[in-house]
């Protein structure tokens, strides 16, 4: 499938990322939000952050130019998928929402188009249930910051068609994305391997195993992960993370995977992590700080 147009459904985080590289890719990039100040804000930060480009002399000005080009903001979702060959849908991580908009595009992108979710966790076979081409369905999982991380995890359910998981790898190569295909299971590859990991480590913590810069530095050192679990866990959000855990203890049906206590009481305490500027660790000054930790 020959790709010229893709539109982008969301533009907060991901979905100014996401239509950043499409626009860069090559292809007219229709970037769609519900709300125009979610729509300005998108804008802004993808144009930003080609500034910062020229200003580090990464990009040049023709670039930008031409990438600005191919880039436009709708506040009519009908116009922004009517030509698309790829619709890639980042709306906030609610079921229903998610549902009611993959019916809406259904009905509005073309025929042949894909239609790709950036969902974090939610089943893909669910979502493309809402639609009447579920063959054309795929979770096109990107990481933030989209412009930087390298991987594009796609997840096919069963109903997805051959043909759209190699057109879904071969947009994931125009973006310059290494791609990985995974099953629809909950957690996909990534986050099931994430959370198990920070979940590992805030036990070690809670059973006083060793300190938290300790335990990060035996993954960064040892395994050479750029970033130790704790500190990790800290830059998601205890509160996504938690949520996360939830979801697979309750999918598989395993304990394995129910939250550490001391996971849970950072969270009800709202200790959510970097965002709160605190939660493994104490960020208040702007670097991760040990704090101590005593579970109720
Ligand atoms: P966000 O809150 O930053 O952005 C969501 C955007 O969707 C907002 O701009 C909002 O105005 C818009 N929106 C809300 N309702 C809408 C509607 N009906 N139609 C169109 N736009 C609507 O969220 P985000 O962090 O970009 O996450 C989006 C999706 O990406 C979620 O499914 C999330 O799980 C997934 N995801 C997030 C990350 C991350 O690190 N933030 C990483 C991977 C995947």
């Amino acid at each position: 499938m020959k790709i010229n147009t893709v539109a982008v459904i969301g533009a907060g985080t991901m979905g100014a990322g996401i239509a950043q590289v499409c626009a860069q890719a090559g292809w007219t990039t229709r970037l769609f939000d519900a709300f125009p100040e979610g729509l300005t804000r998108g804008m802004e930060r993808i144009d930003a952050f080609w500034d910062k480009g020229i200003a580090r002399g990464k990009t040049t000005p023709e670039q930008k130019a031409e990438w600005a080009g191919r880039l436009t903001a709708e506040t009519d979702m009908a116009a922004a998928v009517s030509d698309a060959d790829l619709v890639i849908e980042a709306v906030p991580e609610l079921p229903e929402l998610k549902a009611k908009i993959f019916a809406e595009l259904d009905a509005l992108a073309p025929e042949h188009a894909v239609l790709g979710t950036n969902t974090s966790s939610l089943s893909i076979a669910d979502i493309a249930a809402a639609t009447q081409r579920p063959d054309r369905v795929i979770g096109m999982h990107f990481f933030n910051p989209v412009p930087i991380m390298s991987l594009l995890e796609l997840v096919r359910h069963n109903a997805t068609s051959e043909a759209t998981v190699q057109a879904a790898q071969a947009a994931g190569a125009a973006m310059g994305k290494t791609t990985i295909l995974v099953k629809d299971v909950p957690g996909f590859a990534t986050s099931r391997l994430g959370v198990v990991l920070g979940n590992e480590a805030i036990r070690m913590l809670a059973d006083g195993v060793a300190s938290a810069k300790d335990i990060d530095t035996a993954m960064v050192l040892g395994y050479r992960h750029p970033m130790g679990p704790l500190a990790l866990t800290d830059l998601v959000g205890l509160d996504v993370r938690r949520d996360i855990l939830l979801n697979l203890q309750a999918s598989f049906n395993d304990d394995t995977y129910a939250p550490h206590p001391l996971l849970e009481q950072l969270v009800a305490e709202g200790a959510l992590g970097k965002k709160t500027g605190k939660g493994i660790y104490d960020w208040s000054s702007g670097e991760a700080v040990e704090r101590e930790h005593r579970l109720d």
